[in-house]
């Protein structure tokens, strides 16, 4: 089957497959979109309610339908979104979501690999290392071809948090949030530079009165997402991004360095589990994996992940 790079297939279609849709149809990173959901009409809905905007002077003509999984079978890219989420004041932890949305991600996996083992596939659903493991290790998928959104999205938020206490573009702000996606998140914080400024003399050059208080922000960059649930009942318009940002990766063959999560192969020392830690991704998918320099306080935190993770893991039925 030849694969056509530009059709991709979104699996999941409430608040994020929705918002994945119409930012990929906004940034013109698809020529087709099927939709996929467990509940037809919803995917049929916003299939319709998007290609309807499609008619605009500012949008593509887009082929966006309704799908099944035959879809998958030339498609470029596939995005996983299926699942639920946590809701608004339930216990904030991503990982008590496990064993749903295994048993999720099974059915899903086990219908897409009777189709295709050649399209990239983005992986979205929570907990999202444990489902990005469950997935690159149980169907026989090629592994470099299964990217977990991971914590590009705590990334984002890092920067946007430390842009605005700086007052100063995020996209100046380098530096990435690593391990597991969610609560043992950690920002590295000897990856961080705004501009070549460096990290230590930012209060100097910013005339920040008040100095940097690395806790808070690392725990503001965890708490930030429950604080989204709960205010506006999910997430979704940050995560959209997060993928069109590999999606664009994958589209361009940019070799772009982001973090993402996949099944780690000794790197640190760890195995067996799926966490975040910079790749270069190509249309080929994950070509590296980089062991950057992380402090000894910045191993331990990724150690910690790694059996966060792993007891989530050990506890799916
Ligand atoms: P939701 O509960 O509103 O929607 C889940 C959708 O999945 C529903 O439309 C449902 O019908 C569908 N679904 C369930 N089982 C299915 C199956 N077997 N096949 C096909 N579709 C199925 O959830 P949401 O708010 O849209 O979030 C979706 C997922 O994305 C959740 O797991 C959430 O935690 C996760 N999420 C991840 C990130 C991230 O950074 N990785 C960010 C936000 C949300």
């Amino acid at each position: 089957m030849i694969v056509n790079k530009g059709k991709i297939v979104v699996i999941g279609t409430s608040n994020v497959g929705s918002a994945v849709l119409n930012k990929l149809a906004d940034f013109q990173l698809a020529s087709e979109i099927a939709l996929i959901d467990i509940n037809a009409d919803k995917a049929k809905g916003e299939a319709l309610d998007s290609s309807h905007a499609t008619s605009c002077i500012y949008s593509t003509n887009i082929d966006i339908h309704c799908g099944t999984y035959e879809d998958c079978k030339d498609a470029g890219i596939i995005i996983i979104t299926a699942g639920p989420s946590i809701r608004p004041g339930e216990t904030p932890d991503r990982l008590r979501l496990a064993n749903t949305n295994a048993k999720i991600m099974h059915s899903v996996m086990s219908e897409i690999v009777k189709y295709t083992k050649e399209a990239m596939i983005i992986m979205i659903t929570n907990p999202l290392d444990v489902a990005t493991y469950y997935v690159s290790t149980a169907f026989d998928y090629p592994r470099e071809k299964i990217i977990g959104t991971g914590t590009l999205l705590e990334t984002f938020r890092f920067r946007r948090i430390l842009a605005d206490k700086y007052c100063v573009d995020p996209k100046n702000i380098h530096g990435y949030v690593l391990g597991e996606h969610g609560n043992s998140a950690f920002p590295a914080w000897s990856t961080v530079d705004i501009a070549g400024l460096g990290l230590d003399n930012l209060d100097e050059y910013f005339h920040h009165a008040e100095k940097l208080d690395r806790k808070a922000v690392e725990d503001e960059i965890v708490k930030v997402a429950y604080d989204v649930i709960n205010l506006k009942g999910f997430t979704n318009t940050g995560i959209a991004m997060a993928a069109c940002r590999f999606v664009k990766s994958i589209l361009y063959d940019e070799h772009t360095i982001l973090p993402c999560s996949a099944v780690l192969n000794g790197e640190y020392g760890i195995k067996s589990v799926a966490l975040s830690i910079p790749r270069m991704i190509c249309s080929s998918g994950i070509v590296r994996s980089f062991e950057i320099y992380l402090t000894d306080k910045e191993l331990e935190l990724l150690q910690q992940s790694a059996k966060s993770v792993r007891s989530a893991l050990d506890g799916c039925k």
